[in-house]
């Protein structure tokens, strides 16, 4: 077993460490008041090769494996969550799982623009009506020649208002026996004539992100844009969550070590009762919980992205990476507030926006509640992963880099 991260690793995290520390850490106060996306931020990514880390050269990407995304996702979030959220429904929901499903037409049209980040992508499956329970959407697709006609609304979308190109799944066979075998995916221009999409205002967190809503009014989709076959819309979403909790784990285990280094600068500085505070065991016990649950989020999300890497499919494992490392981000968000005492409830220093931002992971991408019900779901032997149709191609890196 070798923990060791590789020298191209070593690279990918000091790469995109100096970008969030240089180019976003100085302005994210301000866009994250404002409530606005930091205008530039998509596209540094994109000329960086962030969005596009983990995919092959010939498809645009960076050639790297599945675990520098994990490690990209955890130094963007260090940060600021609106990055990694970036990542999430760009690189995660979007372009692995065209990656993982699309024909090579599609790989060709639309991943290469998007692994290149000169077009951004984003995935579409929450409804105003439903969340959590994915076979219970309403909006519709009819088929009508070489096309589909798409009705409905999708809320509550990262980039929604970014996005040139979505991942959407929505209801083609309202009369299926399994309301989950009714389901089709598609990846639709967010261009086309009958799309609209918006922003939401008033977040408690990942402000400096843009999360949105998507109408489609009679919109026209090709058939050619289908990802998989009709019917297959909850699988293929189900794998891209996949994708997009990995990168939710990893991430909220950035602000799990940013909540720590916060806490270690701030505790070694202030004094209280003639010493300071780090020398007292009741902030002691804090920040020792702050170091045991990086290293274990960091252990978590390591073994999903060694997992991907050996092409073996991770659903089981990269549930307990996302409720563990959001779970243990929100409690080391609020940690640190404490140890900042006041100066911590105010927005002089980063923790409180830690612990804005970090609430929303346990809810997006699948609840605790829903990752409780998966994890028992194994546990009881109710629950195994079939093969399906399409996997995740392993990382070889004479093929990623080729
Ligand atoms: C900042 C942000 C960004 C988002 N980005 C996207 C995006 O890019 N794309 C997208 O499609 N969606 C996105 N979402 C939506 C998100 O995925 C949903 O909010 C999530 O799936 C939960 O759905 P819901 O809010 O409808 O809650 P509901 O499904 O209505 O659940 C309400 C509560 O009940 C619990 N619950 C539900 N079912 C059960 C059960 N069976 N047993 C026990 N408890 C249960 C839930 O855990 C939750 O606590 C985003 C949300 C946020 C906050």
């Amino acid at each position: 077993m070798d923990f060791s991260l590789s020298p191209e690793h070593q690279m990918v995290q000091k790469m995109v460490r100096d970008f969030a520390r240089k180019e976003i850490a100085p302005v994210i106060k301000e866009y994250d008041r404002k409530q606005e996306p930091i205008p530039f931020a998509l596209q540094r990514m994109g000329e960086l090769g962030i969005l596009g880390i983990c995919l092959p050269v010939r498809y645009g990407g960076q050639g790297m494996d599945y675990i520098s995304l994990g490690l990209a996702c955890e130094e963007l979030e260090a940060v600021d969550t609106s990055l990694r959220v970036a990542m999430s429904v760009h690189t995660g929901l979007c372009s692995l799982n065209l990656f993982q499903w699309g024909t090579e037409e599609q790989k060709q049209k639309f991943l290469i623009p998007l692994a290149k980040g000169e077009k951004i992508g984003c995935g579409a499956f929450t409804e105003s009506g439903m969340g959590s329970d994915v076979a219970a959407m309403t909006t519709s697709a009819k088929r009508d020649g070489d096309f589909y006609i798409l009705n409905g609304e999708k809320m509550w979308i990262s980039l929604a208002s970014k996005a040139d190109l979505a991942m959407v799944t929505v209801k083609t066979n309202p009369s299926a026996r399994k309301a989950s075998d009714g389901l089709s995916t598609f990846i639709v221009d967010l261009h086309s004539e009958g799309v609209k999409t918006g922003d939401l205002h008033g977040k408690l967190g990942v402000r400096a992100g843009a999360t949105g809503w998507i109408s489609f009014t009679d919109v026209k989709v090709p058939v050619a844009n289908r990802i998989g076959e009709e019917g297959e819309g909850f699988k293929i979403t189900m794998s891209g969550f996949d994708h997009g909790r990995y990168t939710v784990a990893s991430g909220a285990t950035g602000i799990v070590r940013a909540c720590l280094e916060a806490s270690v600068k701030y505790a070694k500085t202030r004094k209280t009762f003639g010493k300071p505070i780090a020398e007292h065991q009741l902030i002691q016990e804090k920040i020792a919980k702050m170091a045991q649950d990086y290293e274990i989020a960091r252990l978590l999300y390591s073994q999903v992205g060694w997992l991907k890497n050996e092409g073996k499919r991770p659903t089981r494992e990269t549930s307990y990476a996302k409720k563990f490392a959001t779970e243990a981000s929100f409690n080391a968000a609020a940690e640190a507030i404490q140890i900042h005492g006041a100066y911590g409830f105010s927005d002089e220093y980063d923790v409180e926006r830690y612990l804005r931002n970090s609430k929303g992971a346990i809810i997006y991408e699948g609840s605790s509640e829903i990752q409780s019900l998966i994890q028992a779901g194994y546990a009881l032997g109710e629950r195994t992963d079939k093969p399906l149709r399409c996997e995740l191609p392993a990382y070889d890196e004479e093929y990623w880099q080729g």
